[in-house]
């Protein structure tokens, strides 16, 4: 079957093609795909054809936050059927390298990622009219959820995965520095599970106004109310956790200045090298902890999902078609403007 394909060729240069794709082998499923996210990697992809030692070598396809609707089913698939929607799980670890072994999937040695440039080579991800898939990393929704809504399950799993880093929620305090769609996320998610306060700061009003929508019970734009933040660096410190989702230096620091001393930071955002404020860190004993996509969270956010226990829709900005996918890549970065913008095949 002939199918549209939008493949990245390096830095700016994404094409609209035809391709081929087979009928389902053992295992697998054919899905048509109905939406797909563009996240901070495929941006960076597209704008600078890669990010850190991670470089676009080959024509890639991208996308890996997608959802659709499986058309047919390969032998021996019993658990979904031609017409399931379902959201995709683009991870899929070995299942026997020494990290698998142990249950840390997420750092698994030969992990494919749909649409992801690190493995040479590259793995071919999900902005596309139709794809084969295991059928495992397709999990039904249910049908009142809007495809756009289970195409946000895999930035709602890396959210999930970063509340669990970060310990007990309930009744805590929580700073989320970046307003992004990680940040929106990480807002639904503290919410939901019970934080007493939730304050959000970014430098645009538009993705703050989002961030309020998803539960924050405050927002501060930085960019424009410089000492809004001074409350809470007073006596130590203010918060009992914070999920840095900027990466930006000046953001870490704020973070670090607003908690409270043993309070914990979970830092979701990531770039190369930047400077922290170690002596802050240490001195006030702040527990520093990184955060590494999901394993078994991927299902966890597909039943907040299809419960409508977290309501996604408010960080959907726009929607373009495929042929339009370059458009939606330059709206996609301008965060005047957009938090999350997908793509519709
Ligand atoms: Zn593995």
């Amino acid at each position: 079957m002939q199918i549209r394909v939008c493949r990245l060729y390096g830095k700016r240069d994404i094409r609209i093609e035809t391709d081929e794709v087979g009928d389902p082998q053992p295992g697998e499923v054919l899905v048509q795909m109905g939406a797909g996210g563009i996240c901070g990697s495929d941006l960076h992809y597209y704008q600078d054809g890669g990010f850190g030692p991670i470089r676009v070598r080959e024509p890639i396809i991208l996308g890996h936050e997608v959802a659709g609707t499986v058309v047919a089913v390969g032998p021996a698939v019993t658990s979904l059927h031609a017409g399931d929607r379902v959201a995709v799980n683009p991870s899929r670890p070995c299942g026997h390298c020494r990290y698998c072994r142990d249950g840390k999937f997420q750092h698994c040695l030969e992990m494919r990622f749909l649409g992801s440039a690190m493995r040479f080579p590259h793995e071919q991800g999900g902005f596309r009219g139709h794809m084969l898939l295991a059928a495992p990393q397709c999990l039904p929704i249910a049908d009142e959820v809007p495809i756009g809504e289970a195409a946000c399950s895999e930035p709602l799993a890396v959210c999930v995965h970063a509340a669990n880093r970060a310990g007990d929620i309930r009744g805590r305090k929580v700073l989320v520095t970046g307003a992004g769609p990680i940040g929106a996320l990480c807002v639904a998610v503290a919410a939901h599970r019970g934080a007493s306060e939730i304050v959000v700061t970014d430098l645009q009003d538009a993705t703050l106004a989002i961030a309020e929508k998803m539960g924050a019970t405050r927002t501060i734009n930085v960019a424009k109310d410089a000492n809004a933040m001074d409350e809470y660096f007073k006596d130590k410190g203010y918060f009992d956790l914070a999920f840095e989702c900027s990466a930006a230096p000046s953001a870490i620091h704020t973070a670090v200045s607003a908690l409270s001393p043993l309070g914990r930071l979970v830092q979701v955002g990531v770039a190369g090298e930047v400077l922290v404020p170690l002596n802050l860190i240490v001195s006030k004993e702040i527990e520093l902890l990184g955060t590494h996509r999901f394993h078994a969270e991927f299902a966890q956010a597909v039943d907040l999902i299809n419960s409508r226990s977290i309501d996604v829709s408010p960080m959907i900005t726009a929607t373009y078609a495929l042929e339009d996918a370059l458009a939606a890549f330059e709206a996609a970065g301008d965060r005047t403007r957009s938090v999350k913008v997908q793509l519709a095949f």
